[in-house]
This record gives C-alpha cells, sequence and structure tokens, in this order.
C-alpha cells in the first residue's frame, strides 16, 4: 500500500514540473514515506530523516516532507523532532503534497496536514501508468475497522472506506489501454470491499467486474482477513479466469487464547476449515501468510501451536515479525510481555522451519510448466528475463526485451530459496498451474 500511495505522489508531484531522480543531490525535494506498523519501521524512517536532514544542511533549499503513517502519528510534533522537516502530510491529505511543497517555496513555515477526511484523498487521486508497465497496484479501499490488539493501522489510517466499483473499472480500464497485464488490489482487509457503498457491491462481485476487463490477464489482491473469507470468494477463483490461484491469508498465530487476545475473531479451527476450502476448490493454491511471535501472554505451548499450524498448512511463504508495543493498541497495555531473547528464539526457530517449507515447495515445481508473465530484466540483467508464476513465484531464464508484457510457458529446472529457474518452451500442456 505505501509503494502505491508513494506512487500516487510521485505522479501529483509529476504534474506540477517535477521529476524523479535517482541521484539525491540533484534533487530538489525529498518525500519520505513512512511505515509505523512496527517500532523496527518507525526507527528506520526516523534515522533515514536524520540522514536526509545531514545533507540538506549541505543543500539549503531542498524541501523535506514526510508522508505515509508515522507522518500521521507524529503530526506537528515531527517539526520539533526534526526541525529540518518542511513539511508534514497525513494519510489521507495525500492530494495536498503539491500544495505544500508550494507552500514552502513560496516561505511558508511548516504545513501539515493529518485530519481525517470521510474520503482519503488516496482513493480518489488516479496516476497514469509508467511506460513500459506491466504489473500495477490499484487502490480499493483504505483504512481498518477491525482493531487487532496490536496492531495500530487503524489509529493512523483511519475507519475502513471502499471506492465506488465504476471509479476501480475506470482506472484498471486505463491501465489496460496502457498496456498493463496484471493488477493487485490493495487494502487492508479487501473481503470486507463495498461496505458503507451506496451500491450493491461486494468483493467477489467487484472482481468479477473486473474479470472481464479486456487486457487484464492476471487479477491477484491483498490483504485477506480470515473471518471474512466467504464461499463466494473461493469460488471467484474458480469462475474467474484471470484471478490468480494465489492468496495471502495472514494467520498471526495458531493458539486460540491468543487469537482471541488478538481481537482476530477467528479459530485456528475455522482458519484451518476456510483453507480446506480453498484447496479443495484449487489444490495447486499458492499460500502465504504473516505471523507473529511474542505476543503478550503467548506461551511455549501457544507458540507450539503455531508451529503446529505451520506444520498443518505448509504455506509457500510466510512473513513472520516480533511483536512489537506500538503506542495506543489495546495490547500495548496488556501485561505478560515476552522477553526480547525469547522472542528472537522463537522467530528464529519458525523462520528456519518455514525456510524449509518453502524450498521444500519450490523444489516440488522442478519439471513443471509454469505460465510466467515477464516483467523485466532479471537482477542480473540479460541474457536473463524475470516474471511470476499465477501461484506468485519469481521465475528467472533466459530470454530478450521482446517478451517483456508476454506470458510465455516455462519448463522449471530449479527451485531455490527464494525463486525458480527455468527454460522457456514452445508449446506444451501448462501442468501445475492454476
Ligand atoms: N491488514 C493486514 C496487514 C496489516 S500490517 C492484515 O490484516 O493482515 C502487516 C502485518 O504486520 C500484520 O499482518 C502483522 O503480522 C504484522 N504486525 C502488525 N502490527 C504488529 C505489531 N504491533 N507487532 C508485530 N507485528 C505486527
Ligand atoms: Fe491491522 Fe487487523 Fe486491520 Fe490488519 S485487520 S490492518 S492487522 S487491525
Amino acid at each position: 500500500m505505501n509503494v502505491r500511495d508513494s506512487e500516487l505522489a510521485a505522479g501529483l508531484l509529476e504534474k506540477e514540473g517535477y521529476r524523479l531522480t535517482g541521484n539525491p543531490a540533484e534533487a530538489d525535494l525529498v518525500l519520505v514515506n513512512t511505515c509505523t506498523v512496527r517500532e523496527k519501521a518507525e526507527q528506520k524512517a526516523h534515522s533515514f530523516i536524520g540522514r536526509v536532514g545531514k545533507f540538506k544542511a549541505k543543500r539549503p533549499g531542498l524541501i523535506l516532507g514526510v508522508m505515509g503513517c508515522l507522518a500521521q502519528q507524529w503530526g506537528r510534533e515531527f517539526f520539533k523532532r526534526s526541525p529540518y522537516i518542511d513539511f508534514v502530510c497525513g494519510t489521507h491529505a495525500l492530494d495536498r503534497i503539491p500544495d505544500m511543497a508550494r507552500e514552502v517555496r513560496a516561505g511558508k513555515k511548516h504545513p501539515a496536514d493529518t485530519a481525517f477526511r470521510d474520503y482519503p484523498a488516496s482513493l480518489a487521486v488516479h496516476s497514469p501508468p509508467h511506460p513500459g508497465e506491466i504489473a500495477s497496484y490499484v487502490n480499493i479501499m483504505q483504512g481498518c475497522d477491525n482493531f487487532c490488539a496490536y496492531c495500530i493501522v487503524p489509529y493512523v489510517r483511519g475507519r475502513e472506506r471502499s471506492r465506488p466499483s465504476d471509479d476501480i473499472i475506470d482506472e484498471v480500464d486505463r491501465l489496460a489501454e496502457a498496456g498493463v497485464k496484471e493488477v493487485t488490489l490493495l487494502g487492508q482487509n479487501v473481503n470486507s470491499y463495498g461496505t458503507g457503498l451506496e451500491e450493491d457491491i461486494n468483493f467477489p462481485l467487484l472482481l468479477k467486474r473486473l474479470g472481464a476487463v479486456q487486457g487484464i490477464e492476471r487479477i491477484r489482491f491483498t490483504t485477506s482477513h480470515p473471518k471474512d473469507i466467504s464461499e463466494a470468494l473461493m469460488d471467484a477463483f474458480l469462475e474467474i479466469d484471470s484471478l490468480c490461484g494465489y492468496l495471502h491469508l495472514p494467520f498471526q498465530a495458531g493458539s486460540n487464547r491468543v487469537l482471541k487476545r488478538m481481537n482476530r475473531g477467528y479459530t485456528a479451527e475455522e482458519y484451518l476449515g476456510k483453507i480446506n476450502g480453498l484447496r479443495s476448490r484449487v489444490p495447486s493454491l499458492g499460500l502465504s501468510t504473516d505471523i507473529i511471535v511474542g505476543f503478550p501472554g503467548e506461551s511455549g505451548e501457544d507458540f507450539q501451536k503455531t508451529i503446529d499450524l505451520i506444520e498443518k498448512v505448509r504455506f509457500d511463504n510466510a512473513f513472520s515479525f516480533k511483536y512489537s508495543d506500538r503506542p495506543g493498541t489495546a495490547a500495548a497495555g496488556y501485561d505478560g510481555k515476552v522477553d526480547e531473547i525469547e522472542k528472537s528464539r522463537r522467530l528464529t526457530y519458525l523462520q528456519k522451519l518455514q525456510a524449509g517449507y518453502t524450498l521444500e515447495k519450490n523444489k516440488a515445481l522442478e519439471g513443471t510448466v509454469q505460465e510466467v508473465l515477464v516483467e523485466g530484466p532479471s537482477k542480473g540483467g540479460f541474457p536473463n528475463v524475470t516474471g511470476r508464476t499465477r501461484g506468485n513465484k519469481v521465475v528467472n531464464f533466459q530470454g530478450d526485451a521482446a517478451l517483456f508484457g508476454k506470458t510465455v510457458l516455462v519448463k522449471i529446472t530449479h527451485g531455490f530459496a527464494h525463486s525458480l529457474r527455468g527454460e522457456m518452451v514452445q508449446g506444451g500442456d501448462v501442468e501445475s498451474c492454476s
């Protein structure tokens, strides 16, 4: 979501005459997009801003703006902490960035906008696709009403708001016209899309409408909340050709006691029931998840239940984090805080286990033929190109720029820890491909 917001901000500034540069010495404006979901992300943002501040001391006239969740959380306090910041733009005020830059240029001191609006600007603002863009993000909603006990998102992104479906279809139509082949729909909790809109719509219906957009070959979405995965959404994987067989479904913890304290609204058994429902429809479904270890009160036994769930599901990939206290959240006031050393021990154990499963899953694809949408040169450059399978695995293989934006069949020769390697095949059946 932050990546998309950065793109939208860059698009607005481009309209204002700014151009992106990879060379900080050339920049007239540095805009730092910040995250505050864990303390580590917050520290990273502060230290980056500090470094830009030092650079700014040598370059008077350089404008430094801060946007995103940390900007929302800190508001005008940011100017006290970091006096070299020129403007602060909250999560609902993205459209004001060009105004604020203009105000600073005209001599105004410290403009800031952290007001919550009924309809946040990141849903209202459109930005044109970049030339040659193959895969794009599209915001379909913003904010969250779930208030998971550990999470700061509802406080810094505000209440959940959905974007009218016609507006989303318009944007996706324009992306398709510009040659985009894949869209990833973004929201904190996409499964509850449509709540509060006047039209008769929900997430599976939106997917159906998007499935009919000419030129869009692949649709993905993130993030899903297990409690809101409906039978209709499960069926959508069978009914909509362009919907890729991949799902990111955070489970956070395997112990029902911990899930309850987290206010997640489901049990481990219910989570497994959803996974079974999905896999009975799409056996090859790619699955990833988010997990928190060391939530306040998590005992060794509770943690073992998280491990048991990982062993039962065998995810393709997992993003796992040590619990981090966030100011103002319910869990920040919970007792039973787990010490850092124990959290690290649990995290290391879990990540090692998951790395084994990820490798096993990648190796299991060796010998299969996969549909790969080619997105660009691979990290090492030509003669290799890179793309993803429908199950969201990165594949590198020999090819040239003529393949960009094309979907080709690739025989997987090697499964590695983070990617696959393969060889393009001419024709042939697609196996293990949802
Ligand atoms: N809306 C998404 C993701 C929100 S933040 C969802 O509902 O799943 C991304 C991930 O960060 C979460 O899934 C969670 O695993 C992790 N996270 C959020 N707050 C955290 C905290 N206080 N400490 C550690 N991890 C956290
Ligand atoms: Fe945070 Fe929970 Fe909302 Fe996700 S669903 S953004 S974890 S409060």
